[in-house]
């Protein structure tokens, strides 16, 4: 059993309790997501009425869910925090790291071997430390969580945006950096604005050639790709009750691709239903004993306008098929009118490939409503016009739809099955051509579109729809087809017309696997040991960051003054260095590379103030660092916007930078730095930019007296010999200030763990 019943009994025994106590606190009604948000708020958070979007507010997340990718840095910044065994109940998923070339033995054993010192480091690490390990070829790690270890009324956190996809099994499931993870991991609260809420009414029911991918497909047209920002969606009405679970959990998968900080449904019929069929009749039965807990009171659904910020009404009766793209989820199009919006803008209309699965749509449903279409191009004397690819999304579900004879029905007519992993929704599909840039058009059934994102083929249109939409238009080979009106022309010449999909929720016998591919931590792991290479090109156990030496900061050199945007991309580049993620020495190669000087407008060209040369960024902090001199990074507004990832913060950190000053932060990036014992600065006269000049020698004075609220003076000694003193802010509370002090907020933990 992977699942912790008891931490589930644990978190069902408080609920209640915790949730009439903020119904009475606000004197009001509570929608779902504010009850699952005051039942999880952090024994440190007084209960408050916070201020949707804009309180920060602290929590004590359930569960941590890592993939592969940014599992390493999470994990190599947690066993510093030297604490036996993680603070919740945490898993890994080895699912990013695995190419979709030839099929899925193969693909497979190919990757186990590329990137076998990865897979094996997290083997070893979660077996030490009492994290839930699933190999590669388990599964993709929302499908698996969906399986296993979401519950209603939970919250969770996890180091993929799709994360919340869980959201379909009644949880508040987040995405977020490998730091946060990290921190829970410890048993640190996690941080997060009081999200605003947007409800979303389903009327009628889903009916015909209709899915479930087609009310977020439709939410997405509606809100655009920033329209969820910073709220949560909560979807209900007898449309959502009508509906399987694991369709709610596509919906409440994609809303990533409208910026929501997570999406969520009420416990009903049809989760008790998912529960039980994948052996948590237990936690059905506990989540019957509180179900009016794990929904909205009445009152919100009775007048949704007053307590949601936006209220949306779809009527699932009269909802078409969709098709989404290119190169956007949110640029919706029904079915209906994709003839004439494809011609009008010229996108090619041959379907090359049509690829299903991936862990936005590969339940047991999915793939029976899709293999209801297959069945139809033998019986009917019909061919596949386009290439078919199906990735499923957890060995589970790919036994039980091998036992059922739906890979036959797919191997039948000429289909290819990847592994179950990632594959060609991350852009590790080795798509035989793809790099001859070829426009063309391909459909499938993931959540995101952009360019290059499945084949790194920056002129291949990609359509995003349903399962069963994406077979038929693999049949068809048109993206001008419309299943529910055109007819095909079968091998005797005569004109035929699909059938609508049929399939089951649930498989009839049952869920079955042989190996789920799952490995348990040992029970006692302080013998485990964690073998990591030292020459190892993709990993590197991390050594604790050095405490503040207790004086002002003196003679710092500029490093280089970034004009401009500077975002996590600029900090840490993506692309060729994911492979360095477990690395941080070898990606620190790439500190700053993106980032443009002010000084000469050129990117990773600055000056060496030990050499007068103008060299790259991370050589020449390097060589600051070799000769003992630290270094100050000076931006632009909204520094460190972009994604959360902490490499941005632990690069500098690493290569010896001291400070970083500028005009404004992002608020993720500026507490990643703040965690990782940075100096985060602000000017508190953005004029003050300005006068920083490239050749200046830096002091940073008041540390001695560093307290929250009380700003420090940078002192420039320019080479003239002039001096300017300015004054900068800071956000650092007491805590803030004690990982600064301690050299980091991992040290704070591990000292004390040591006490
Ligand atoms: Fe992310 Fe695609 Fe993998 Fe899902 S299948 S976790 S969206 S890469």
């Amino acid at each position: 059993m992977a699942f912790d019943i008891e931490m589930i009994k644990k978190v069902y025994a408080n609920l209640p309790a915790k949730v009439d106590a903020a119904r009475k606190a606000l004197g009001r009604p509570l929608t779902l997501a504010e009850k699952i948000l005051f039942a999880h708020l952090h024994s440190d958070q007084q209960l408050s009425n916070f201020e949707r979007g804009k309180s920060y507010v602290d929590f004590a997340p359930d569960r941590v869910a890592m993939q592969d990718a940014t599992a390493q840095m999470a994990l190599l910044q947690f066993m510093q925090a030297g604490r036996p065994k993680v603070a919740v109940p945490s898993s890994v998923h080895c699912d990013h790291l695995i190419t979709a070339r030839v099929e899925a033995k193969q693909d497979l054993q190919v990757a186990t071997t590329e990137s076998k010192e990865v897979f094996d480091f997290l083997s070893s690490v979660s077996n030490k430390y009492g994290i839930d390990f699933w190999k590669p070829g388990a599964g993709i790690i929302h499908q698996v969580v969906l399986e296993n270890y979401a519950f209603p009324g939970g919250m969770m956190i996890g180091t993929d945006s799709h994360t919340v996809n869980a959201g379909g099994l009644g949880m508040v499931a987040i995405g977020v950096g490998g730091a946060d993870a990290c921190d829970v991991m410890a048993g640190l609260p996690w941080e997060l604005k009081w999200p605003k809420l947007i409800g979303v009414k389903l009327t009628g029911k889903l009916n015909g050639w209709t899915a479930p991918k087609d009310v977020i497909l439709k939410v997405a047209g509606i809100l655009t790709v920033k329209g969820g920002t910073g709220a949560i969606v909560e979807y209900f009405g007898e449309g959502a009750t009508s509906m399987s679970c694991t369709g709610k959990g596509t919906i409440c998968n994609m809303g990533a691709e409208i910026g929501a900080t997570t999406s969520t449904f009420a416990y009903d019929e049809s989760m008790s239903r998912y529960l039980k069929a994948t052996g948590r009749e237990e936690v059905a039965a506990m989540a019957d004993g509180i179900k009016n807990y794990l929904t909205a009171d009445a009152e919100v659904y009775q007048s949704p306008e007053k307590y949601f910020d936006q209220l949306i009404e779809i009527n699932l009766s009269e909802l078409e098929p969709h098709l989404n793209g290119p190169f956007t989820p949110d640029l919706a199009t029904p079915i209906s009118k994709m003839k004439e919006v494809a011609v009008a803008n010229g996108w090619p209309t041959k379907i090359e490939v049509g690829l299903i699965g991936s862990c936005t749509n590969s339940s047991y449903e999915d793939i029976s409503r899709a293999v209801s279409l297959a069945k139809q191009v033998q019986d009917k004397g019909l061919t596949l016009k386009s290439e078919f690819t199906i990735t499923p999304g957890s060995e589970q579900v790919r036994f039980t739809i091998e036992r059922d004879g739906f890979l036959d029905t797919f191997n039948q007519i000429g289909a290819k099955v990847f592994a179950n992993a990632c594959g060609p929704c991350i852009g590790m599909w080795d798509r035989v051509g793809a790099d001859k840039k070829e426009k063309n058009t391909i459909v499938h059934s993931f959540n995101r579109n952009f360019a290059k994102r499945a084949d790194g083929n920056p002129n291949t249109y990609a359509f995003v729809g349903s399962p069963e939409l994406v077979t038929a238009m693999a049949i068809a080979g048109d993206l001008t087809f419309n299943p529910m009106t055109d007819t095909l022309t079968n091998d005797k010449g005569e004109k035929v017309k699909l059938d609508a999909p049929n399939g089951e929720e649930l498989p009839a016998k049952g869920f079955s696997v042989d190996d789920p591919g799952y490995q348990a931590p040992a029970a006692d792991g302080s013998g485990v040991q964690v073998v990591v290479d030292p020459a190892s090109k993709r990993l590197q156990l991390l050594e604790p960051f050095p405490a503040w030496e207790g004086t002002d900061l003196k003679g710092l050199k500029l490093l280089i003054k970034a004009k401009g945007k500077c975002t996590t991309d600029h900090i840490s580049m993506a692309g060729p260095w994911l492979k360095f993620r477990g690395h941080l020495d070898n990606i620190s190669n790439n500190m700053l590379i993106g980032a443009i000087n002010y000084f000469n407008d050129k990117a990773d060209s600055i000056k060496n103030e030990l050499t007068g040369e103008y060299g790259p960024v991370p050589a020449t902090q390097r060589a600051y660092k070799a000769a003992g001199i630290g270094s100050i990074v000076v931006g632009d507004e909204n520094y460190g916007e972009g994604s959360s990832r902490e490499h941005a913060a632990m690069e500098p950190r690493h290569l010896g930078v001291r400070a970083i000053l500028v005009k404004s932060f992002a608020r993720i990036h500026e507490t990643n730095l703040k965690k990782q014992g940075m100096l985060a600065l602000t000017f508190n006269d953005k004029n003050d930019y300005d006068k920083i000049q490239e050749d200046d020698t830096v002091d940073i004075d008041g540390l001695t007296s560093f307290a929250p609220g009380q700003p420090l003076t940078i002192v420039l000694h320019h080479k003239d010999g002039s001096v300017d003193k300015i004054s900068v802010n800071h956000t650092y509370n007491q805590q803030q200030i004690e990982w600064f002090k301690a050299g980091g907020a991992l040290n704070i933990i591990r000292k004390q763990v040591a006490a």
